[in-house]
């Protein structure tokens, strides 16, 4: 069980920032686990809980599930060289929470920072995280940058990982930061503090979460990293004339895709045989840069200021990492379930039909963003690939028991892409497919149970 994860820190790596660096890992190895718990998360233990539910039902098996072997049920790969793990994902907007540890008077990190979180929010670098879902609904790119607070030195200038947990419960215990279980705090350290678990000779940082005040708090660790040079510093002269805030900017940027997109740590998405997350996969890989007004290497630029930040791991097509993600909004969708009916819509990535219920999906409504037509087809039980409808149109049939078990949805009219991925029933999370590809099955008698559609250019 993974609890902590590393930014590696060896400076050898530094060399690797490369556009053809999208499938090689830039290794992050876990720092070793530090188990603040052992009792499973009430997440993981509901994972479990969910896992046997189902595992019991396939016992239990209907017709149309006799011969197919059970995958693991909780690894879901969809294509993407990434894995969901059927736990969830950060969906809303959040909080994010600084806590300014040690000494940072005067420095421009104070400035810098706060600034970086407000900048990436709702940005198409940020909205490379909207590709991640869980079994109801997917991450925004949004984010308010809330409420920054200072401790000096509460627990001393040589932290282990305990004492950093202990400058979250703190704040929180005095009421200096709310409690927020949809936050995202971070432990900001300055130049003068250690982390003793391996800051700067593991890692630079790493997120991890702890039950606070009853609640399931996600925080991260960042320390300056002028303290660990060129373990964790890209290079000498930064955007935003301060090394150590703009090397921070990147690993909080890092940390924050890993947070939302796996905020329970070893529940949500990671790539399963390499224990990676999605900062891992493009650990300090910064792509395509360019010459910043003083000469530092930057690749983003927002609101009129340049960051180096590393890219983002994408859930689309065939995964990689990239800097942007343009979602294309007001596509809708409407599915119609099994002894339920119609459960109405939903939009843009959030999920459509029922996971872990054993219900099929007998059919969908789906509705164009504006300036946009849309056309979909319905493969039915019994029937095999029905007409093409479109723009509200009802594909599938109604009570008369079939279960949708393939799909093709695409624009006719507007540019970008439509991309759709379904959960099948015992192989859970599949796809992606997009622009009229088939996602689901033909043949397999394997029912549709849920759908993810969404448009992006
Ligand atoms: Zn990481």
């Amino acid at each position: 069980m993974k609890l902590l994860w590393a930014i590696l820190a060896l400076p050898f790596l530094l060399t690797l920032n490369s556009q053809a660096q999208l499938d090689t890992p830039l290794q992050d190895n876990p720092e070793t686990p530090v188990k603040k718990e052992v009792v499973p998360t009430i997440p993981e233990t509901i994972r479990i809980l969910k896992r046997d539910i189902r595992n019991a039902a396939l016992g239990n098996a209907s017709s149309f599930e006799v011969g197919i072997a059970p995958p693991p049920p909780d690894v879901s790969n969809l294509g993407t060289n990434i894995n969901y793990h059927d736990g969830a994902v950060m969906e809303s907007t959040h909080n994010v929470y600084i806590i300014w540890y040690g000494n940072w008077n005067g420095q421009p990190a104070t400035t810098i920072l706060p600034q970086f979180i407000r900048d990436i929010s709702g940005s198409t670098y940020q909205d490379i995280n909207n590709t991640y879902f869980d079994n109801s609904r997917h991450i925004t790119g949004n984010l308010t940058m809330s409420t920054q607070i200072f401790d000096s030195y509460s627990q001393g200038t040589s932290l282990s990982d305990a004492a950093v947990t202990n400058v979250v419960s703190r704040a929180l215990n005095n009421g200096l930061l709310p409690t927020d279980a949809n936050g995202i705090y971070y432990v900001l350290t300055s130049a003068d503090v250690n982390e003793t678990s391996g800051f700067c000779t593991i890692y630079c940082g790493f997120h991890t979460r702890a039950t606070l005040r009853s609640t399931d708090i996600k925080y991260s660790f960042v320390g300056n990293l002028d303290r660990c040079g060129s373990g964790c510093e890209w290079q000498q002269i930064s955007p935003n004339g301060n090394v150590a805030a703009d090397s921070m900017a990147n690993v909080m940027s890092h940390e924050l895709s890993e947070t939302l997109t796996d905020p329970d740590v070893g529940s949500g998405w990671y790539r399963t045989d390499l224990s990676h997350e999605t900062g891992d996969l493009c650990n300090f890989n910064f792509g395509t840069t360019y010459t910043a007004p003083n000469g530092s290497k930057a690749n983003l630029a927002l609101n009129g200021r340049n960051y180096l930040t590393q890219q983002l791991y994408i859930d689309s097509g065939t995964g990689g990492c990239v800097m942007s993600y343009v979602p294309i909004t007001g596509l809708c969708y409407n599915a119609y379930v099994s002894n339920i009916g119609f459960l109405g819509f939903v939009c843009d990535g959030d999920v459509g039909g029922t996971v872990h219920q054993s219900r099929s999906m007998e059919g969908i409504e789906i509705t164009a963003p504006s300036g946009y037509s849309v056309c979909y087809q319905v493969y039915a039980s019994g029937i095999g690939w029905m007409s093409t409808v479109c723009n509200g149109g009802f594909a599938g049939t109604q009570h008369q028991s079939r279960q949708i078990e393939a799909m093709k949805v695409w624009f006719t009219a507007g540019s970008g892409h439509v991309e759709y991925f379904s959960e099948l029933s015992n192989l859970f999370w599949t796809g992606p497919s997009r622009d009229g590809q088939q996602t689901g099955t033909t043949g397999q008698s394997r029912a549709m149970e849920a759908v993810v559609i969404r448009a992006f250019h």
